[in-house]
């Protein structure tokens, strides 16, 4: 399989040479291992502020790549999809995946073996398990009361 996030002509681990914030466009791309993970409805808890990811995906997330499906103009159907930067990760971190790339990089972690950029191909994270393909089900078909009976553990 083709990779769609092009990881072509990157240094090699430039992730772990420079800071997050001096990372250039393509390398910022590259970093997702295109779990799709994030684009998963979650649920905070009032009172203690604990969010659960649920399997209940975006409208616009495809199960079977685990992409979006319109990610250019995306803006147009979810105004709300958070836009990952340097500068707005740390506030973000709450919700984000345990095994999302962003977040173990902030977190000064290594990205393990099965993220595209270590194993060389982007079928690696669906292999190990961790992606969400063929797992989910669209908002469109789950009214927002039934979320909390499609909570998963994190990480799956
Ligand atoms: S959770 Fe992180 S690594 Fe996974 S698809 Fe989302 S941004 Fe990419
Ligand atoms: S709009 Fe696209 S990138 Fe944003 S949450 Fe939905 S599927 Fe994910």
């Amino acid at each position: 399989m083709s990779d769609p996030i092009n990881r072509a002509g990157l240094a090699k681990r430039f992730w772990e040479r420079k800071p997050m914030d001096q990372l250039s466009g393509p390398e910022w791309e590259a970093l997702c291992d295109g779990c799709g993970k994030c684009c998963l409805n979650k649920l905070e808890d009032e009172d203690t502020g604990e969010v659960a990811l649920t399997r209940v995906a975006c409208r616009l997330l495809d199960d079977a790549t685990c992409l979006c499906s319109q990610y250019n103009i995306r803006h147009q159907f979810v105004p709300e999809c958070i836009v990952l930067r340097p500068s707005n990760i740390k506030k973000n971190l709450y919700w984000m995946p345990e095994t999302c790339a962003y977040k173990l990089v902030w977190n000064g972690k290594s990205l393990p073996d099965w993220h595209p950029l270590i194993s060389g191909t982007p079928d690696s994270v669906h292999q190990a398990g961790i992606s969400m393909r063929g797992q989910t089900v669209s908002e469109y078909e789950i009214a927002d009361e039934d979320w909390e009976d499609h909570i998963i553990e994190e990480p799956i």
